[in-house]
């Protein structure tokens, strides 16, 4: 089979490599798409970050070169001698954090933040490849009407509900700073969760327009310096808004949210900024709060009934769906040279793959 394999920074090659036999306790996933995350961007352009290249991760045993990807879906290929509750055939999409099942964050149910921490893709092999082995606990079963271009968008709409999840309640004012697809797709959920008032904050004109399709009711441009603080209070009547989500990773963007959050609220970390100045005396006198959040839990299930039964559409987010061997120019190279993608999906099927056009400026990824 092919497969997008990690030997480097700027070294990803799309090369042959065996099928992979599942273990008793594992799928072979037969991939339909992949999408490629800012994490994966990252290790493309300058890792290793995640990626294990001397010490294996407990986890999975791997170190690079590694399959990439950590974003996709497919069916059922083959199964573990030990896996009973599948059949060849299914439609699933892959949570990719691996968890061991044992330790005191595993026993309280939030596995997201297991001391062996990790994803499929990163620090074990994942899915830009035609098949992917993974642990039977990460495959979830797709019902009817689920299309798996959406369920390639579980992982990065459920890092958006997480993170949405750790700042309720959301019934109030809402700004999300920052439209790639995790802000995109915070702004969709926000509005399903209780969120009343939804301030999509960006530098790019496309985003705000598809941040404006998918639920967000006040749009500031933040561009040319533009005082995006002063819009968001300008918006709340001088207030600020209750809820602010930082989903650039970046001084600017989180002073924004500082700046335009009110007195008491809370802003919601969700971009990896490396290191921030805090003014901690505004902080405490405002009684604000920051909120950190990674990974997700528990929210596949709540994704798929957003989708089988309600009707979301989380493919606005989509701006291409490029072939495997492709990946390197179409999706790393175009992600990082501002080419105006949002969200790039990867068909590994053999054979070609139409790429739609885009129209979208592109701005910080992730
Ligand atoms: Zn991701
Ligand atoms: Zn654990």
């Amino acid at each position: 089979m092919k497969a997008a394999v990690w030997h480097g920074a700027r070294d990803v090659r799309v090369a042959e490599t065996d099928v992979p036999t599942p273990g008793p306790d594992e799928v072979l996933v037969r991939v339909a798409y992949c999408g490629i995350c800012g994490s994966d961007l990252h290790e493309y352009a300058n890792g290793p970050h995640a990626i294990p290249t001397t010490t294996p991760h407990p986890a999975s045993g791997v170190t690079a070169p590694l399959v990439l990807g950590h974003e996709f879906c497919g069916t059922v290929a083959a199964l573990g001698s030990s896996v009973a509750d599948l059949a060849v055939g299914d439609p699933v999409a892959i949570e990719p954090n691996y968890r061991c099942g044992t330790c005191p964050r595993c026993q309280a149910g939030d596995y997201h933040i297991c001391r062996h921490f990790g994803f499929a893709g990163l620090m074990g092999h994942g899915g830009l490849a035609e098949y992917a082995a993974v642990p039977r606990y990460m495959a979830h079963r797709l019902p009817a009407g689920v299309p798996l271009e959406q369920a390639a968008l579980f992982e990065p709409a459920s890092v958006a509900l997480h993170a949405l999840r750790r700042a309720e309640p959301l019934h109030g004012t809402l700004a999300v700073v920052g439209l790639g697809p995790i802000g995109l797709l915070a702004v969709l959920l926000a509005a399903r969760r209780g969120a009343t008032r939804i301030i999509a904050v960006d530098v790019a004109p496309a985003r705000l327009e598809i941040a404006a399709r998918l639920g967000a009711t006040d749009l500031v441009d933040a561009s040319g310096g533009a005082d995006a603080v002063a819009a968001v209070r300008g918006l709340t009547g001088g207030e600020g808004v209750d809820v602010a989500f930082e989903a650039v990773g970046s001084q600017a963007a989180l002073d924004t949210c500082l700046g335009a959050t009110r007195r008491g609220g809370r802003v919601v970390l969700v971009g990896l900024a490396q290191q921030v100045r805090l003014d901690a005396f505004a902080l405490v006198n405002n009684e604000q709060s920051i909120i950190s959040t990674v990974g997700y839990r528990d929210t596949y299930p709540e994704l798929i009934r957003l989708v089988a039964d309600e009707g979301v559409d989380l493919r606005p987010v989509v701006t291409s769906t490029v072939a495997l061997r492709d990946v390197v120019d179409q999706g790393f190279e175009a992600l990082l040279g501002g080419s105006e993608q949002i969200k790039v999906l990867v068909d590994p099927t053999p054979g070609p793959v139409a790429t739609a056009p885009t129209t979208h400026r592109a701005e910080a990824t992730r």
